[in-house]
């Protein structure tokens, strides 16, 4: 029986899926493939869940999230952008506000641009709402060719997101490139979606969001990478009223609310210091940055907690197949790209798995 919609297709999970299998196998892998902070979530906000869980508050919550919790990112969100029409609610982590995004903007046939490499979720969750999305290569330096991007715009263009620190590359626009992304969808009648969930982790002091220089910017953040909230599910997206009014309504009939007790942790997050966790991330950066850069034609990044070199031979998955036999995971830069020249290196990892990391990594590179 072919009873799998033609939607499900969208989606190939294999590339990760295998490296993930071999792991499974290896006794003691070095493992730098893992997209989430190797520190635990801090204790005042597992003290708050925990409060919630035994004080009763169980139940669903209201769609848009608690109160406390809305209007405390509301106002932080207030004082940094003056936009008279712009709106918050809460979302089942940033995966729930991409998708709802999708779903509220995106008609079949619509196309939505982004920068190539990108976040493995942008291509198949833009063809599951029947978008066809139009990759915009960026390398070999992973800077905007704002001219590029002008010509990927079409008049069936909806979305251009924007992602940065960016996820696989680490790389952190400029104030100039964000800008330009910004200035170029106001002008041509397209919606900009700022994914900024590794905006804590910005190693030289420059985020940016598209949303500074663009009102209409819709914006999706989340507690997952700054406070390693993973598996607790809390984001949270801004933009025009009207646009949050729908995404509101369309997370009522899918995710309904993010988990309550989740929620309750994610206040307490909002007042947890989390500058020294990135002071060691940044460390983390420098010190795998300096261990490979003679060796690797890589570049440098400004934030979240990736590198993106450049596969020795030529070809990613190759390359990775040789990571495999040395027990060090990597990722191939397939998954986030139309193109197979790279590896992702997360160096979301102790000092000592880096360590070990960079060895094997060396003695790859022959
Ligand atoms: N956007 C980017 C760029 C990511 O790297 C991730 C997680 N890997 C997400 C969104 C999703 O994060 P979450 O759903 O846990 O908030």
């Amino acid at each position: 029986m072919n009873w799998i919609a033609d939607r499900a297709r969208a989606f190939d999970s294999s590339g990760i899926r295998k490296v993930f299998e071999m792991a499974a196998t290896m006794k003691n892998p070095i493992n730098l493939s893992i997209g989430q902070p190797d520190f635990d979530v801090p204790p005042p906000i597992k003290d708050a869940c925990v409060d919630a869980i035994q004080g009763g508050k169980n139940a669903y919550s209201v769609t848009q999230g608690i109160a406390p919790l809305r209007e405390r990112l509301t106002s932080i969100v207030r004082a940094e952008y003056p936009h008279p029409d712009r709106s918050l609610f809460v979302t089942s982590g940033t995966s729930g506000g991409l998708v709802l995004t999708m779903m509220t903007l995106v008609n079949p046939g619509d196309e939505v641009v982004f920068l190539d490499p990108y976040f493995v979720m942008y291509e198949p969750l833009t063809k599951l709402v029947g978008g066809v999305p139009r990759p915009v290569p960026c390398y070999p330096d992973f800077r905007v060719d704002l001219d590029r991007v002008a010509d990927a715009i079409t008049p069936k263009t909806k979305l251009l997101i924007v992602n940065s620190p960016a996820n696989p590359t680490g790389v952190m626009l400029t104030e100039e490139e964000v800008r330009g992304l910004a200035e170029l969808a106001k002008e041509r009648n397209v919606a900009v979606v700022s994914d900024e969930i590794y905006r804590a982790f910005d190693y030289d002091g420059s985020f940016v969001s598209p949303a500074k220089f663009n009102d209409r910017a819709i914006v999706i953040d989340g507690f997952s990478k700054s406070h390693a909230m993973t598996g607790w599910r809390v984001g949270w997206v801004h933009g025009p009223q009207e646009v949050i009014q729908e995404m509101t309504k369309l997370q009522q009939y899918s995710f309904v609310c993010a988990p309550q007790p989740c929620q309750w942790g994610a206040v307490a997050a909002l007042d947890v210091p989390m500058d020294d966790h990135v002071a060691d991330y940044r460390r983390k950066r420098d010190l795998i940055v300096e261990g490979l850069k003679d060796k690797y034609e890589l570049v440098v990044p400004g934030g979240a907690f990736y590198v993106f070199p450049k596969a020795p031979g030529g070809n990613g998955t190759k390359f990775v197949e040789r990571c495999l036999k040395e027990e060090l995971l990597v990722i191939p830069g397939k998954i986030f790209s139309g193109q197979d020249t790279h590896f992702r290196i997360s160096f979301a990892a102790s000092d000592a798995t880096i360590e070990r990391g960079i060895e094997a990594l060396r003695k790859l590179a022959g």
